[in-house]
């Protein structure tokens, strides 16, 4: 999967660091994960299956963080979890609020690597923008976060604990019920007055370079017993990793958004490197194969307005025809350029941009704009990058080993 040099250069993918005090943190890992482990430190086979299910419901549907407050879970058992096991979150470094409602926290990984992730409330909705990996080894040119050096996957744990998080922040885990449901699908789960109703995978990284971790932690998010959350409430951003994308619709069956930015070779392949290894063509048939496409679950198609770049009537009048050509159940969403410094490009104005829309509209395609959010807290799309490109591999091997050691990593520096 991983081709070296420009377009597509390895991830410098470490493995993360075990735990200082041997335990385990099963945040991350499903049911039979767990009973393997119950079963690896004693526990009868049977004892071990049963207890996974009771915990796996605690951790993920009611979202405790202590094994104490498992009460069906029989007392002498909970010191035994406690001294084996323990219940992770990613470490929350800085949490900002923008004036419009929307948040971001800047998170980080046991071995010190920076990530962020953003909460967009709407009146209707709320939207948690969860990042992949920590930085991003495409190099899109209108996008921050392609310009981070350090790249490490994020695991399974670090995916759907950023969902944990915010739903500790936002308080939104169920209450009631405390002993171990029954069968409790995701139609009891609604989303009735809730704050965080839908996932995007839109984050820093790209999702499909990333696929099995992400998988297994959309996995937890839609399970019934776990966080509940239908796959038509999630979707997953792609820059457009052809070879993945079959694989994505048949094991997770997300609402699919693609990077789509140009319609023709030569700009893509410029501000969409990876368009030189995956091309147009290529990347529509894949979109037209999509299993679970159809009109009532339409593909995104995401497009930045970059002022004189891909913004012109015929580019809309292109984007149409190219839509129309594969026959795609699709939809448009026009994204507004967002600055970053040390940018490039400029956003096209706001008559150009309602100008496009208006042509892909009577080309009879859905094309709204996208408002902005959180642009002055840096939360908005492709604004995302930490500093954590600016310490040396040196200085982050150092930290790695003091966390290791059980101290605290700054007294390292
Ligand atoms: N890597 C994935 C998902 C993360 S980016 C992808 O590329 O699809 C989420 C969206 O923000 C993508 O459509 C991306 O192209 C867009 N984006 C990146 N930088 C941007 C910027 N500066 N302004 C507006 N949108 C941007
Ligand atoms: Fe990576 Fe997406 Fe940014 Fe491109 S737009 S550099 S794929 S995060």
């Amino acid at each position: 999967m991983q081709i070296p040099g420009h377009i597509d250069p390895v991830p410098v993918a470490r493995d993360f660091t075990p735990r200082a005090d041997g335990r385990v943190d099963l945040i991350g890992l499903p049911r039979a994960r767990i009973a393997e482990l119950f079963a690896e430190a004693g526990l009868d086979p049977r004892q071990a299956k049963l207890r996974a299910k009771q915990v796996f419901h605690w951790l993920y549907h009611r979202g405790v963080t202590e094994f104490e407050a498992m009460t069906d879970i029989a007392k002498p058992m909970r010191p035994w979890l406690t001294e084996r096991f323990v219940i992770g979150r990613p470490e929350v470094v800085e949490a900002q609020h923008s004036t419009d409602g929307t948040r971001k926290w800047l998170l980080r990984t046991p071995d010190g690597h920076d990530f962020e992730m953003v909460f967009i409330p709407d009146a209707d909705r709320g939207t948690l923008c969860v990042s992949s990996q920590v930085g991003c080894t495409l190099n899109c040119t209108f996008c921050h976060t392609g310009t981070m050096k350090l790249v490490r996957n994020l695991t399974p744990g670090e995916i759907v604990g950023q969902v944990m998080l915010a739903r500790d922040a936002l308080g939104e885990w169920p209450r009631g019920r405390m002993d171990v449901a029954e069968e409790e699908d995701e139609a009891e789960y609604t989303s009735d007055g809730r704050l965080l109703t839908n996932i995007v995978m839109m984050g820093m990284g790209e999702p499909l370079y990333n696929f099995d971790n992400v998988r297994d932690a959309l996995r937890l998010v839609m399970d019934g017993d776990g966080l509940a959350l239908s796959k038509r409430r999630i979707t997953l951003s792609t820059s457009g990793v052809v070879p993945m994308m079959a694989r994505c619709g048949e094991e997770i069956g997300v609402n699919l958004a693609v990077s789509l930015h140009a319609t023709n070779k030569q700009v893509r392949d410029e501000i969409v490197p990876l368009n030189r290894k995956y091309g147009l063509e290529q990347l529509l048939e894949a979109c037209a194969a999509y299993p679970g496409a159809s009109n009532a679950r339409r593909i995104t198609f995401e497009y930045v307005m970059l002022k004189d770049k891909n913004d012109s009537d015929d580019d809309a009048r292109e984007l149409v025809r190219l839509i129309n050509q594969f026959k795609l159940p699709a939809k448009v969403n026009l994204i507004p350029f967002n600055p970053w410094p040390g940018a490039g490009y400029e956003c096209s104005s706001p008559e150009r941009i309602r100008r496009f829309s208006e042509i892909v509209f009577e080309g009879g395609i859905s094309a709204p704009v996208r408002t902005p959010r959180g642009r002055d807290i840096d939360a908005a799309c492709g604004q995302l990058k930490t500093a954590a490109e600016k310490k040396s591999r040196a200085q982050l091997d150092r930290e790695q080993a003091a966390v290791a050691a059980g101290h605290d990593a700054q007294a390292a520096e």
